[in-house]
């Protein structure tokens, strides 16, 4: 089978692959239907390894470059391992492709982000960019009817945006400000409207994303520049070090800030503003399958968040490197997420 794989910094290839072994127990193969590529995906291979181990095998997953990419999918079961129960084979599935150890400290409180050994499909293990892929069962929600395959595949998304909500105690009747109207951003835009939020603002650079946020339920949009706001909660999605001033000063006093972008480079803060309006700043990363995920996933069976206007391109496998990781890299503003169709290799 075809795979997009990760073979060092600046070094991704499509490569012809055997098939993954038969599902073992409490694992599902799955046929990928339709995968997204994620900001962290163009970090690998601008400046990685961040997360792909290279080298030394991973902990938990026993694997090391070369990896295939792919952590936002979604795909139909083709075939169940020993022990699974709740699937078969034709079941249309969202992958939450977080794997966590079960024994160490963090898990047995069940802040499973913070696993000893976190792993990841499509960073510590193979992914869903290829034509089959095993993943473990209890990663794995059933696609809600009347939802597309495409909405499946940013579930995943959708998840890390509502654990920021939670991270940062978002509570019905706040005030909300999204900072960054990347695709998480729009989701926690969203996913704060349909929570209850009394009012949802977005600071946005890109006038089209302000426009498309307003379009998706945002009461009020501005430039960094124009934004002069005192929100109950806010969230920082762009991943811009620069911005987490913004962002801090968006928050009024006794507000709370979480940052949920990856940050390339450290930056600075006022840390005196800090301590004198006793504004709380709040890190959250991933989400976890049963909080996190599984609430991602009702929101979008209930339609209260829209996955379709966030899909800026639907690209065959073969078309992944070049239209797909490298044109985010060169061009990020003129994208939002980008699904590959991992099934398909392009017309002939
Ligand atoms: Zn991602
Ligand atoms: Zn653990």
């Amino acid at each position: 089978m075809l795979a997009l794989r990760w073979h060092g910094r600046g070094d991704v290839r499509l490569d012809e692959v055997e098939d993954p072994r038969p599902p073992g127990p409490g694992e599902v193969l799955l046929r990928p239907l339709w995968c997204g590529i994620c900001g962290t995906d163009v970090e690998e291979y601008r400046s990685g390894p961040l997360f792909i181990p290279s080298g030394e095998p991973h902990p938990l997953t026993g694997r090391s470059a070369p990896i295939t990419l792919g952590h936002e999918f979604s795909g139909e079961v083709v075939d169940v391992g020993p022990g699974v129960e709740r699937f078969r084979p034709g079941d249309r599935v969202a992958a939450d492709t977080l794997i966590f150890c079960g024994e160490c400290y963090w898990c047995r409180r069940h802040q499973v982000t913070l696993c000893e050994r976190l792993a990841a499909l499509g960073l510590m293990a193979d992914g869903g960019l290829a034509s089959l892929c095993n993943a473990p069962e209890r990663t794995l929600l059933p696609i809600p009817e009347g939802i597309s395959d495409e909405a499946g595949a940013l579930a995943e998304t959708l998840a890390v945006a509502v654990r920021a909500l939670r991270r940062g105690r978002f509570a019905v009747g706040e005030s909300i400000v999204v900072v960054g109207a990347g695709a998480v951003g729009l989701m926690a835009l969203q996913a704060a409207v349909a929570g209850g939020a009394s009012k949802v603002s977005v600071v946005e650079l890109l006038p089209e994303r302000r426009r498309l946020a307003a379009s998706l339920g945002a009461d009020e949009v501005y430039a960094p520049e124009e934004a002069d706001l005192a929100a109950d909660l806010v969230v920082e999605c762009s991943g811009n070090a620069v911005a987490v001033n913004t962002a801090v000063g968006s928050a009024r006093k006794g507000g709370r800030v979480v940052l949920v972008g990856i940050y390339e480079r450290p930056g600075t803060l006022d840390f005196l503003e800090v301590v004198g309006t006793e504004k709380e700043i709040i890190g959250s990363l991933s989400h976890v399958y049963d909080e996190d995920f599984a609430a991602a996933v009702s929101l979008l069976g209930r339609g209260a968040v829209r996955a379709e206007p966030l899909v800026s391109d639907r690209i065959p496998l073969d078309r992944a490197l070049d239209d797909g990781l490298l044109a985010l890299m060169r061009e990020p503003e003129k994208h939002l997420k980008i699904l590959i169709q991992p099934s398909v290799q392009g017309l002939p």
